[in-house]
């Protein structure tokens, strides 16, 4: 497997995600129905379209190969034996309809290729109809289809659909690995910017990159004080008043989680004076370190992985800030 992009740069991190792939593509025996979840950002898209592109790919070498007429046309999305649907801008209109027009064409055999690939973006937008209507596909393929499907969690489709399928996992990248992909987007960003919105979002590039390019990061970076430091206060009110930006800006929660949770760790390096810090906001953690308890640190810090956990198991917006704030006020023994 060829993990080179069709811009030339290589397809970064996930190790793991790529050798689940590369040992099936290289032998022949890519599962008709695999299915590639994480965060959004996290280049499930991307992988898709080169995992494609590598399936039609007629070269007997590394595929794909970048030179043979295949790959001439998948990247410009006009090879006849790719099809593309869903994604954020229609997830709205991924429903049953379309799964059904895709079952009747699953059965054309293909153009030009040994495989028709099916790229499905987003499958959690899929309603339950839409759902059953794609297992009758995944339980009997046509023998020249390969489906490859995103989500965010595979927890968020049917067990019937999800247990006929082939899981790979993505996931952020190193921050220093992120922030080689996030430089060649925005070359003239500090390199301290580029590696703060790196941190910020786990190495998730994508939601870097959106939130370096709309001045998001901004936001996110100066909500952290204020949460560090209704935390510690002493009345609830405070960190009320501090999470309530959040309630217009879910899509930012997962960079404040990712925030606390550094800001905490340096806390905890704080109590036994050593470094290096490496969150967002030393003065939080400092301040954090002299209200908290080294139990009542590893206390909230156990809370910020059980509302990771809560997110990724879709809770609804306005429970989990309430869920944020008594939580954490809780670990924090207020
Ligand atoms: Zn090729």
């Amino acid at each position: 497997m060829n993990w080179t992009l069709p811009d030339g740069s290589v397809f970064a991190g996930n190790d793991a995600a790529k050798a689940a792939v590369a040992a099936r593509l290289d032998s022949g025996t890519l599962p008709h129905a695999l299915l590639l979840e994480g965060p959004s950002g996290s280049g499930r898209r991307t992988l898709a379209r080169l995992i494609a592109a590598a399936a039609v790919c007629r070269s007997d070498g590394d595929r794909p190969c970048g030179v043979c007429p295949a790959c001439h046309k998948a990247p410009r999305s006009i090879h006849p034996d790719i099809t593309e649907l869903g994604g954020s801008e229609e997830a709205r209109s991924f429903h049953i309809d379309a799964v059904r027009a895709l079952r009747e064409e699953a059965y054309i055999l293909p153009n030009e290729a040994p495989v028709r690939v099916f790229i499905l973006c987003d499958v959690q937008a899929m309603t339950d109809q839409a759902q059953n209507a794609l297992l009758k596909l995944l339980e009997e393929p046509p023998a020249h289809v390969r489906l490859l499907l995103t989500c965010e969690n595979r927890s968020q489709l049917l067990e019937t659909v999800r247990s006929r399928l082939f899981s790979v996992t993505l996931g952020g990248i190193a921050p220093t690995e992120a922030v080689t992909v996030l430089r060649r987007h925005l070359p003239d960003r500090t390199e301290e910017e580029l590696l703060r919105a790196a941190t910020l979002w786990g190495g998730v590039v994508g939601q870097a990159l959106r939130s370096l390019q709309d001045g998001s990061y901004r936001d996110i970076l100066d909500l952290l004080p204020p949460i560090a430091q209704g935390i510690a206060a002493s009345t609830e009110l405070q960190l009320l008043k501090a999470t309530a930006p959040l309630e217009k800006a879910k899509d930012a929660v997962p960079a404040v989680l990712n925030g606390l949770q550094l800001i905490l760790r340096d806390a905890l390096f704080c109590r036994y004076d050593c470094g290096p810090l490496i969150s967002t906001s030393p003065e939080s953690a400092t301040l954090l370190a002299q209200n908290l308890t080294r139990q009542q640190l590893l206390a909230a810090l156990d809370v910020i992985a059980e509302l990771q956990a809560a997110r990724a198991r879709n809770i609804n917006h306005t429970l989990f800030l309430t869920l944020l704030c008594s939580r954490l006020r809780q670990a924090a023994g207020k």
